[in-house]
């Protein structure tokens, strides 16, 4: 089986630090600006389209030439907004199922994520876990779309293992519906978990094949995907 794991809201938490590194990266490009999230929907989508819409909103075309500016010194402003006063904190379990999956032969482990590459990989880092476990990874630069994203997971996969996985063998975790939505596009199970900006309530909406509060009880979610 293949395990894809959502970042923020579903790892980790990192208190805004993402939004503030990118309005710092869009003041700095573009001084006489203004920049605002809101309006944007963030919750689910991808860096890049979130970039682009803030662009926009900004009075600033946005063009390929001033998305790579943006992307890298984003990475920057992150990396800088860590080693000063942002923080990146495991979500309770987390760490845990990630350690119980990871040990269990015949299970690979991914992110499947609106963030960047660089930026994923920094606030994972952060929050004190591991990369290793995570071999079957598809990013915010790998889409324009979340359903885009499980089949380039998967392509790793099979690139990586030389077998190629049947999707009703991948399981999406993740804390919005986006999440849920892009597994069962692409014929995948959806594990919610209530950790972000999503209360359970409205996660159960979108019918998940497992909904919980948060990953503490990981050795129930565990054996959940070891039964299956
Ligand atoms: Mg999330």
């Amino acid at each position: 089986m293949l395990i894809l794991f959502d970042i923020d809201g579903t790892l980790l938490r990192t208190e805004g630090a993402g939004m503030s590194a990118m309005l710092a990266t869009a003041h700095e490009l573009f001084p006489t600006k203004t920049f605002s999230f809101d309006g944007i929907s963030i919750s689910g989508r991808l860096d890049r389209l979130i970039w682009r819409d803030l662009m926009t909103r900004g009075g600033v075309e946005p063009t390929n030439e001033i998305h790579e500016v943006f992307r890298e010194n984003y990475g920057a402003h992150l990396r800088r907004g860590f080693s000063q006063n942002s923080r990146a904190h495991a979500l309770a379990g987390a760490q845990e199922l990630v350690d119980a999956l990871h040990a269990q032969s015949g299970l690979g482990l991914g992110l499947l994520t609106g963030n960047y590459e660089h930026t994923g990989r920094l606030k994972v880092e952060q929050a004190g876990f591991s990369l290793e476990p995570f071999q079957h990874n598809a990013w915010a630069d790998d889409g324009d779309h979340r359903r885009e994203l499980p089949p380039v997971a998967m392509q790793r996969y099979n690139e990586k293992m030389g077998r190629d996985i049947d999707t009703s063998r991948v399981i999406v975790i993740g804390d919005t519906p986006l999440d849920v939505d892009c597994a069962h596009f692409n014929g995948c199970l959806a594990i919610a978990v209530a950790t972000g900006n999503h209360p359970i309530a409205e996660l159960e909406t979108h019918n998940p094949d497992l909904l919980v509060s948060g990953l503490d009880d990981w050795q129930r979610i565990a054996s959940w995907i070891t039964s299956r």
